[in-house]
C-alpha cells in the first residue's frame, strides 16, 4: 500500500509547493486538513527553528500513524544580531500582521546603509517516520533587507528581501522563480532526498499504514 506523508501546515500555498516538489516520489502527500485535522494547538516556544519544527511535527504525529512533517521559518538580520529570527511571525507583538512586522523591521534598520543590511531566510523541516524516527533538514537563502517594500507577490517579508544574485525582492521575482531558489525550496529538495532514501532503504518491507 502507498505510504502517506501528512503536512502540518494549513497554508494552501505551502501545501501546493510541497506536493509539487515531492510529486515524483511514490508517496501520497496530504495536508492535515485533507484528513480532517483542523486545529493543532502548538506553542512555538522553542529556542531554535529546529525545536519548533520538531514540536509541531510531534503534535501531529500524536494523532496519526503515518509519516508527518512540519516546517519553521525565520528571517535572520545580521545587523540586528539575528532578529527577528525565530520570532519572525510575532515580531510586532501579539496581533502581528505581515504589514506590522515589515514596518517594525524597517524602523529598526532606519539609517542603516545597504551593505549592513545582510539577512538570511532559513527553513527547517522536521520529518517523523512511521516508526518515530525524527529527521531534520534545512535550507537557506541570502540577501539584503531593502529600504522600502517592492513587488506585489508572495507573503510575509517577501517585499523587503532582496535576493543575492537577482537584485530583486522575492515579491518582485514572483512565485515561480521564488519556489525554485527559496530557503523553503532548498529545504524541500533536501527533504525529497531523505524521503527517497527512506523509501529505498525500506525496500520491499510491508508498508501498510493507516
Ligand atoms: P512560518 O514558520 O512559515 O510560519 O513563518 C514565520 C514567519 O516568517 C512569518 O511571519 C512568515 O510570514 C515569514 N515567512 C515565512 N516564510 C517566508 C517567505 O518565504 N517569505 C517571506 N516571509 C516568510
Amino acid at each position: 500500500m502507498e505510504r502517506k506523508l501528512i503536512l502540518s501546515t494549513g497554508n494552501k500555498n505551502k501545501v501546493a509547493e510541497i506536493k509539487d516538489i515531492l510529486k515524483d516520489l511514490s508517496i501520497k502527500v496530504l495536508s492535515k486538513d485533507d484528513i480532517g485535522i483542523n486545529s493543532l494547538h502548538v506553542v512555538e516556544d522553542g529556542n531554535t527553528l529546529e525545536e519548533n519544527a520538531i514540536k509541531k511535527a510531534k503534535a501531529l504525529k500524536d494523532k496519526v500513524k503515518c509519516m508527518v512533517m512540519a516546517d519553521d521559518t525565520g528571517l535572520f538580520v545580521d545587523y540586528l544580531k539575528g532578529e527577528p529570527g525565530i520570532n519572525s511571525a510575532r515580531y510586532s507583538g501579539e496581533n502581528a500582521t505581515d504589514e506590522k512586522n515589515i514596518e517594525k523591521l524597517l524602523k529598526k534598520l532606519e539609517g542603516v546603509p545597504m551593505e549592513k543590511r545582510r539577512a538570511t531566510f532559513k527553513t527547517v523541516i522536521a520529518l517523523i517516520t512511521e516508526d518515530n524516527r525524527t529527521i531534520t533538514v534545512e535550507g537557506e537563502c541570502k540577501g539584503y533587507i531593502g529600504f522600502e517594500k517592492r513587488g506585489e507577490s508572495g507573503f510575509g517579508y517577501d517585499p523587503l528581501f532582496i535576493v543575492d544574485g537577482y537584485g530583486k525582492t522575492f515579491a518582485e521575482l514572483g512565485e515561480e522563480i521564488k519556489n525554485k531558489i527559496s530557503h523553503r525550496a532548498k529545504a524541500l529538495e533536501n527533504l525529497r532526498n531523505e524521503i527517497a532514501n527512506l523509501l529505498k532503504d525500506d525496500g520491499d518491507e510491508d508498508t501498510s499504514h493507516k
